[in-house]
């Protein structure tokens, strides 16, 4: 596997996996607990839409609402926790270039996308991640919404959700401690029909780390 060289770990963190994913591309893999993913965004203004199953029991799956709502945010970031339908934790968030999450649950599908722009057969999160998990045999309708790195959603006191250009840069990064063993899909989401990935869907870098403390 391609060492990735667009990031730079922590001292004394040794490399356990590094992956790739291309622009409107995904990945799937499994991790430790204690052990962190690092998700790059390799040239800006690309989102990550992450799902994550207990590896030993892909019914409890990662879940927006319990993260909102036990983190009392609609943005979490450093020092916040991720977690599962069940409420038990699946990722800390260590390290928070960026500072801007989304953990709204939802991603773009292809019936999202017909809806919105009336065209069929667009490439996106939905089918990317049902694609990834294929080979764990888990479905699209087990798939649980995606928590969101780097996605910028603006909630107006209104009311209006709004989906704005990410403040990503180039090389920043998110690190997700693993709090069980678990089991997670990534999609570099295709979206390129309204400001979630700043109009240009592009790459992610992905890896994988162990560091002791
Ligand atoms: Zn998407």
């Amino acid at each position: 596997m391609d060492l990735i060289k667009s990031t730079v770990l922590p001292e004394g963190a040794e490399e356990l996996q590094s992956l790739h994913i291309a622009a409107r591309g995904h990945v799937a893999f499994t991790m430790r607990a204690g052990n962190v993913v690092r998700i790059v965004d390799v040239e800006g203004q690309q989102v990550a839409d992450l799902v994550a199953f207990n590896q030993t029991d892909h019914t409890e799956r990662l879940n927006g609402e319990t993260t909102m709502l036990l983190n009392g945010t609609y943005n979490p970031r450093e020092g916040h926790v991720v977690y599962s339908d069940d409420c038990n934790p699946m990722f800390t968030i260590i390290d928070d270039k960026v500072g801007r999450n989304y953990p709204g649950a939802l991603m773009c599908s292809q019936e999202m996308n017909l809806i919105r722009y009336g065209i069929p057969g667009t490439v996106n999160c939905r089918d990317n991640l049902t694609d990834a998990l294929r080979p764990w045999g888990i479905g699209m309708k087990d798939i649980p919404g995606a928590f969101t790195p780097f996605m910028n959603v603006i909630h107006h006191p209104d009311g209006r959700a709004e989906i704005a250009e990410p403040p990503s840069a180039a090389g920043d990064h998110i690190d997700l401690r693993a709090e069980m063993d678990l089991l997670v899909a990534i999609s570099a989401c295709p979206q390129e029909r309204n400001p979630v990935n700043g109009w240009k869907p592009s790459s992610l870098d992905v890896v994988v780390y162990h560091q002791e403390s």
